[in-house]
């Protein structure tokens, strides 16, 4: 920025200057990150509650950086998001989510794993060709994969959004809409949109049964996911108590720390083999 004389416009250039060079340094940051491995994924484990089977994992983003150590996607996802970073990271994530699937398939575990996808990566052009040749490059039938995405997903351009979820559900591909009840919750998208899963937000199942409204969101989210038909998965399932009024109301699936916290693969695999022989 110039300096030009000791007035407000000066610190609005200065700022708007430094937040420039802050987001770039970001971008760059990120795209290390990429190139010396330091991101990796945890797995946490999706549990069927009748059946008391792992379903699925849902693969979460970590990233280790050198200096200020693990930094939670929280933290760098909305970044990575408005610089575009997430197109580039979320291939590396879906990436490796399949050659995880891969071994552990190889290993007699053909478990399905979730992967969330960001807005902007719905929004690219090549997002279906994406998916698919990393299907292929690992040899997973795309049953086995699950696609996360928030309705802030759907909203931006729906039109578009919908022919791409189209193409991938054709493939066989199944598709979770993330955070539900969060964002502009339109119930005619979800009509039109090829989703199997409805995953209640954890902000929901926090206090359900002991905050009144809470536990009446999630009521008829279970509800919704019944009359059309969806398969409904609570998030952040932390208490028996929730567990049990879950499986009671009507809603099968369910994760969070009360069943396991995200997992390094490893330790994924134990869990699996410890839970079901419960
Ligand atoms: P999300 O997709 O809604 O994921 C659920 C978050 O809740 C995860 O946080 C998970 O670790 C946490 N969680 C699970 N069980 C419990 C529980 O019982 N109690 C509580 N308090 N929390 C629980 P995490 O891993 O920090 O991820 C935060 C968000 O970052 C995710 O929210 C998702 O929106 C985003 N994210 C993570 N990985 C990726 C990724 O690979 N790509 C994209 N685009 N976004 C990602
Ligand atoms: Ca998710
Ligand atoms: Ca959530
Ligand atoms: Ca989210």
């Amino acid at each position: 920025a110039k300096a030009g004389g000791g007035n407000q416009f000066q610190f609005y250039v200065a700022s708007v200057d430094q937040e420039i060079r802050n987001r770039k340094r970001l971008e760059r940051e990120l795209h290390q990150a990429l190139v010396e491995k330091q991101f990796h994924l945890v797995y946490q484990p999706q549990i069927n509650l009748e059946t008391h089977r792992v379903i699925g994992a849902e693969a979460l983003l970590r990233w280790e950086h050198p200096i200020h150590g693990l930094i939670p996607p929280d933290q760098f996802i909305p970044l990575a998001e408005l610089s575009g970073s997430i197109v580039e990271i979320g291939s590396w994530v879906l990436d490796e989510a399949c050659a995880q699937a891969a071994l552990w398939s190889s290993e007699g575990m053909p478990i399905r794993i979730a992967v969330n996808l960001s807005a902007v990566q719905l929004r690219q052009d090549d997002i279906v060709a994406t998916v698919l040749k990393t299907l292929k490059r690992h040899l997973i039938p795309p049953g086995r994969l699950e696609l996360e995405v928030t309705e802030t997903g759907f909203m931006e351009n729906l039109d578009s959004a919908v022919e791409k979820l189209l193409q991938l559900r054709n493939e066989g591909i199944n598709i979770a809409v993330d955070d539900f009840g969060t964002g502009y919750s339109s119930l005619t998208y979800l009509k039109r949109l090829p989703v199997q899963h409805l995953k209640i937000d954890k902000q929901f199942i926090r206090d359900l049964l002991v905050n009144e409204e809470d536990t009446r969101i999630a009521n008829t989210i279970i509800d919704l996911g019944k009359s059309l038909n969806l398969d409904v998965i609570a998030e952040g399932v932390e208490t028996e108590e929730q567990e049990f009024y879950l499986l009671n109301r009507g809603c099968q699936l369910a994760q969070g720390y009360f069943f396991s916290k995200p997992l390094k693969p490893d330790d994924f695999a134990c869990f699996v083999a410890a839970f079901h022989h419960r």
